[in-house]
């Protein structure tokens, strides 16, 4: 049996099918069939009776006859039944599509097995029931753990079926003579006494029982979470071996001055281990690769100020690199304003800088007058060069592109910057160990001192009033509110309109001359955004209503109340995201997410966990558990493949660690898996990411 083959040479494929396989499913050969897995499995050994049928909650088996197909309603609503009868009684069968097929393929009075779940509609009925001939069944798919494979609407037409896959599976099995060859070597499968390779992908598709069934699972699993870490720390070993880096030997007058004199509070214990981290990469002599993770308001920009200033004192520049113009303008004023009494030059380079303003930033830089540089993705643009350039941070991570961080590697002619990733959002553990599994990492989990927990409530539409009238209050007592409107995307006229209709409605419950009310989008000219913001920052108006441009960032610690609007819409990265824009100064703060009454059961789900913790850690793992690794923030534009087939980063995070774990093991002791007994991994692992390895090569 060879793995290789195509697989339209597959009995029942044939060259049609072939195409469907490969285009939907990216099937091409009979290895990649093998490696379709079934998303579950259901229990087919067992049969009901009509009379069995008393809930909607598990599918049922059936065996009777068809009879009185009855052709209902035109056009759209058309619908086909049918009385289905056994010897306990009848129900109804019910189909909306595929009408004809139906009609002319079921020979009435023959007796055939049918499986679905029962609705209840005027009595019990089940639509779109799975239809077999008992006599085809016998010898077919075995029962008790019948395999469920995922369709994807596209091969339906060309009656690919789950059934039809598992019927594939079959064939290619009984062609399975002699074990395939093993892709873990053997003192891997035993030490941790895991399932060998052909008996694990024979009992992912057919499970003998449960106990197979679940071993199999675990040794892929295992497998495939494996071969991801092996990959990375490979790369990551290469690459720090390689990459020489500047050595910051000194702590100088800049930082010490900085620390002793101008820092106005004492940092916290999280804040001062991850500084000694920095330094301590900055001394290796290798060129470092941090990702500093800290929940919202952890005070991750002043852990990147002080490491910049360690660059500075060693003689060299620096640069922090935000997502947007607002946050990138942020931290100017923030640094400059921590810096100000220092001789220290700071600037901000964005797209919106004049051409004057730019060519004196370039010449400054250059020359290295200029020590630490602010900015938007124009900082990487090919005309910024700097003199030398010792420690690049970039800011909310999840909005870069992996090209876009590697273009920060090149700024320098000698040697590339030390590296600082910051994240705006705690990732949880599996996806970071995966999706930056090749950078250090550094946890910043303790907050500043004297910060309230905020109190974060779920309201109703129907209680805006209520919800007003808390407003009044709290703007009488001095404070500053943000309302915020879900932007889907930023181009949507629709959801402008939303936006704008909620500012009129703001604007006439709190009327001027007594509150003013400021407003940002997207939409706006920086100039005209940055004079709302500012009206906003100085407390010359009392309310601003704006769209996720604020999500990262801002920072105007009067501001204590977060109200927002059509909470159901965001995802809980964003709203702790947003919430996070609150609770920074002395008084109790306060978020208020307001949804209408009809809701998804995962919107609930996000509203509560958004009540119940101010944990970013904790959201994050919810997260991931509700969304699924692929859809969480920057995973797609992270460029990093995480399309697991069978493991769930959302679930196996012990597996993950286990095999992390051994990776590293095996690498300390053969770095370059030179060694006999560990020929199967470099094979294997060339095998399954060459055409990958761009994208490892540039993080
Ligand atoms: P984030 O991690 O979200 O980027 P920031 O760096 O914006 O957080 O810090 C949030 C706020 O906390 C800022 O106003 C900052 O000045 C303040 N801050 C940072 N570190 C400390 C500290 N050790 N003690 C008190 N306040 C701090
Ligand atoms: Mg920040």
């Amino acid at each position: 049996m060879n793995l290789d083959t195509p697989i339209k040479f597959l009995t029942g494929v044939g060259p049609q099918r072939a195409e469907s396989l490969a285009k939907e499913l990216n099937i091409n050969t009979f290895g990649d069939l093998l490696y379709y897995f079934p998303t579950k499995y259901i229990d087919k050994s067992k049969f009901y009776t009509t009379a069995d049928i008393h809930s909607d909650a598990v599918a049922v088996q059936l065996k009777g006859v068809i009879s009185n197909f009855r052709l209902e309603g035109t056009g759209r609503k058309q619908r086909l039944t049918a009385r289905f009868t056994d010897e306990r009684g009848s129900i109804e069968l019910v189909w909306f599509q595929g009408i004809k097929w139906i009609e002319q393929s079921i020979v009435k009075g023959k007796e055939y097995i049918i499986y679905g779940k029962p609705t209840f509609y005027q009595g019990w009925q089940i639509s779109h029931p799975e239809i077999e001939d008992p006599v085809k069944v016998t010898n077919s798919i075995p029962t008790k753990f019948t395999p469920q494979y995922s369709i994807p609407e596209g091969l339906k037409n060309s009656k690919i079926t789950s059934r039809a896959l598992a019927k594939l599976q079959q064939t290619l099995w009984s062609g399975i003579k002699s074990p395939l060859p093993e892709t873990l070597p053997g003192y891997i499968v035993s030490q941790y006494h895991l399932m060998p390779l052909t008996e694990a992908l024979r009992n992912i598709h057919f499970p003998v029982s449960d106990e197979h069934l679940a071993k199999a699972r675990a040794r892929l699993k295992f497998e495939e979470l494996f071969y991801i870490q092996l990959n990375i720390l490979r790369f990551k070993r290469d690459k720090d071996s390689k990459s020489r880096g500047f050595v910051f030997s000194k702590i100088g007058d800049i930082f010490n001055t900085f620390y002793s004199n101008y820092l106005p509070f004492s940092l916290t214990g999280a804040q001062k281990r991850v500084i000694k981290e920095i330094r301590n990469d900055f001394l290796t002599g290798r060129q470092s690769n941090r990702l500093i993770q800290g929940d919202v308001g952890s005070g991750k920009t002043l852990v990147a100020l002080m490491s910049m200033l360690i660059a500075l004192d060693n003689g060299f520049q620096a640069c922090m690199m935000a997502p947007t113009e607002i946050l990138a303008r942020q931290h100017f004023q923030t640094i400059k304003e921590f810096l100000k009494d220092m001789p220290v030059s700071v600037n901000i380079l964005t797209g919106t800088s004049g051409t004057k303003e730019r060519r004196i930033i370039h010449e400054q830089l250059e020359n290295g007058e200029l020590q630490i540089l602010i900015g938007t993705h124009a900082l990487i643009e090919d005309d910024v060069k700097f003199k030398n350039l010792g420690v690049a941070v970039i800011d909310e991570q999840h909005r870069f592109g992996v090209a876009q961080r590697a273009k920060l590697y090149g700024k320098n002619t000698v040697l590339p910057p030390h590296i600082l990733v910051m994240t705006a959002t705690p990732i949880p553990r599996t996806l970071s160990m995966t999706l930056y599994g090749d950078l250090d990492v550094s946890i910043i989990d303790e907050l500043p001192p004297g910060r309230k927990p905020i109190k974060t409530i779920h309201s109703y539409d129907s209680k805006r009033l209520m919800v007003f009238k808390f407003l009044r209050d709290q703007i009488a007592e001095g404070r500053q509110v943000y309302v915020v409107y879900p932007l889907i995307e930023e181009s949507k006229v629709l959801d402008y309109k939303d936006l704008t209709d909620g500012y009129e409605a703001i604007t006439r419950a709190f009327p001027q001359p007594q509150y003013n009310v400021s407003i940002v989008h997207g939409r706006q000219k920086p100039d005209v955004k940055e004079y709302e913001m500012q009206r906003f920052v100085k407390g010359e108006t009392q309310i601003m209503v704006a769209t996720t441009v604020i999500e990262v960032g801002v920072n105007v610690p009067n501001a204590s109340i977060m109200v927002i609007e059509s909470a159901e819409k965001f995802g809980l990265s964003q709203l702790h995201q947003l919430r996070g824009r609150v609770g920074r100064g002395a008084n109790q703060s306060y978020c208020i997410l307001m949804s209408s009454y009809k809701l998804s059961q995962d919107a609930r789900r996000r509203l509560d966990i958004m009540c119940e913790t101010t944990d970013g850690f904790q959201i994050s793992e919810e997260d991931l558990k509700l969304r699924g690794p692929g859809d969480m923030d920057g995973t797609q534009q992270s460029g990093t493949p995480i399309q697991l087939k069978i493991a769930d980063l959302a679930r196996d995070g012990q597996l993950l660690s286990m095999a992390r774990n051994i990776a590293f093991d095996i690498l300390e002791k053969d770095p370059e898996l030179a060694m006999p007994q560990n020929e199967i991994l470099k094979v294997r692992q060339q095998l399954l990411f060459n055409k990958q390895q761009n994208w490892s090569r540039i993080s």
